[in-house]
């Protein structure tokens, strides 16, 4: 007599970001007998945040940031669901969505990454564009610059947060705006005293310096306190149609005037996450043990940006995201053949490296900080290097 198939077990991986990639990759090659890998994401592509800002640079083309999450998945046997999802409930074991039914799990891998904080201020203003999603973001900056259009006076543009990514970010605006013959004036607005907090001054002080020499104007220890819409100020110069622009107001009481402002600020957790029905951190992130499990008992892991570790604070950075890949991994199959899950230890520090938008970068490892053309080169092929693992998936380029 036949013994009846075990039935299928459901492997869903919430987010197509760094960690969960990671296991669609391994997926690809070792799938996991008896189970069904689900794979969810808003989108059809997954954007790769090293070279967002060279994209934006124009450095690469758009589609070379990109991993198709069709192209990756196809012929695998997984289950790609482009929607997003809305909610978790962990004694269901649903992940639930706004259009779709719920999709049921045994265990599921939660990695959402993360947004700018204060949506309030930034999210209902047509020329303030947030860094995320960064699948759309490019598309967003075409649109407010296809507003700019014949417009005389120059284009007047804040980065709100001077972080890794929004230093970065105006670094290579500036850059696209020179090589483009687009005149500009270009001022980062942050809340702290230095910009770049916590790396090494030798880093700070290089980034300043090319800000100065490019004319970017930073304003320091002021925090944008709402943005408002407005009509453009007359130029001097008569136009036909005056572009409606914004006015920022800074907590010192000043106010600026934008015709785009790109919303950078630190990582904060989505607003979907008050509908994932697991334990927060303090800061609101989903808290996880270093196994990666959420400290609820359920079959639930948690993984980059998304992740609170509750016995240590982590920068949200892409790197931990990857590390984390392979031990995700590890647990997922850990945990479906009931084996005690592996521990995630954290590397102390990390190379950094920032692309300044003109072929060169700033790197800083281990407090040293060095400028110039081979940090690019350095910065270029560890990202191509990085994107050549998703060969499968890459969108074939023209
Ligand atoms: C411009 C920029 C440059 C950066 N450069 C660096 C760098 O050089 N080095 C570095 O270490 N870090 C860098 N970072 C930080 C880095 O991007 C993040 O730490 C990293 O992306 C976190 O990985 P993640 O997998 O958690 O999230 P993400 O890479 O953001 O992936 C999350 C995925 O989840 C999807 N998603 C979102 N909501 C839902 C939902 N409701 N349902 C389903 N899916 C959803 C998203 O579409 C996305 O694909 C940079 C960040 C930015 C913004």
């Amino acid at each position: 007599m036949n013994s009846p198939a075990p039935s299928t077990r459901e492997l869903v991986l919430v987010g197509a970001g760094h960690t969960n990639l990671h296991v669609v990759r391994e997926w690809r090659t070792r799938p996991l007998p008896g189970v069904q890998l689900t794979l969810i994401s808003p989108f059809g592509r997954a954007t790769y945040s090293g070279m967002l800002p060279g994209t934006l640079a124009g450095l690469y083309q758009p589609d070379e940031m990109q991993i198709d999450l069709q192209r990756l998945t196809a012929g695998t046997g997984i289950r790609l669901i482009v929607a997003e999802a809305t909610g978790l409930q962990p004694d269901a074991r649903l992940i639930t969505f706004a259009d779709r039914d719920p999709v049921r799990f045994d265990v599921c891998s939660v990695g959402i990454g993360s947004v700018p904080g204060q949506r309030e201020i930034w999210q209902s203003s047509s020329r303030v564009l947030s860094i995320k999603p960064m699948t759309t973001f490019l598309p967003r900056l075409d649109a407010i610059m296809a507003l700019h259009e014949g417009a005389v006076d120059p284009l007047r543009c804040i980065v709100v947060g001077s972080g890794a990514a929004g230093t970065e970010v105006t670094f290579c605006l500036d850059h696209w705006l020179h090589s483009r013959g687009i005149a500009h004036r270009l001022t980062l607005i942050d809340g702290h005293a230095e910009i770049l907090p916590g790396y090494v001054p030798a880093f700070v002080r290089t980034a300043r310096r090319l800000m100065s020499a490019r004319g970017v104007e930073v304003r320091l220890s002021q925090r944008v306190e709402a943005i408002s819409e407005t009509a453009r100020l007359q130029s001097t110069v008569p136009k036909t149609v005056a572009p409606p622009s914004v006015q920022v107001r800074l907590s010192e009481g000043t106010t600026l005037f934008a015709d785009l402002v790109i919303w950078a600020t630190s990582a904060t957790p989505p607003a979907v996450l008050d509908h994932f029905q697991l334990p927060k951190t303090d800061d609101g992130f989903l808290a996880v043990r270093a196994t990666l499990q959420t400290t609820a008992d359920a079959p639930v892991f948690v993984v980059g940006d998304t992740a609170g570790f509750v016995d240590q604070r982590l920068p949200k950075a892409g790197v931990y995201a990857v590390r984390e890949g392979p031990i995700l991994w590890q647990n997922l199959q850990n945990l479906l053949a009931g084996r005690p899950l592996v521990e995630y230890h954290p590397q102390r520090g990390f190379l950094s490296l920032l692309a300044t938008g003109d072929r060169q970068a700033i790197l800083q490892y281990k407090g040293w900080s060095l400028h110039g053309a081979w940090v690019w080169k350095l910065k270029d092929y560890i990202d191509r290097k990085f994107m050549r693992l998703f060969e499968a998936g890459r969108v074939r380029l023209g």
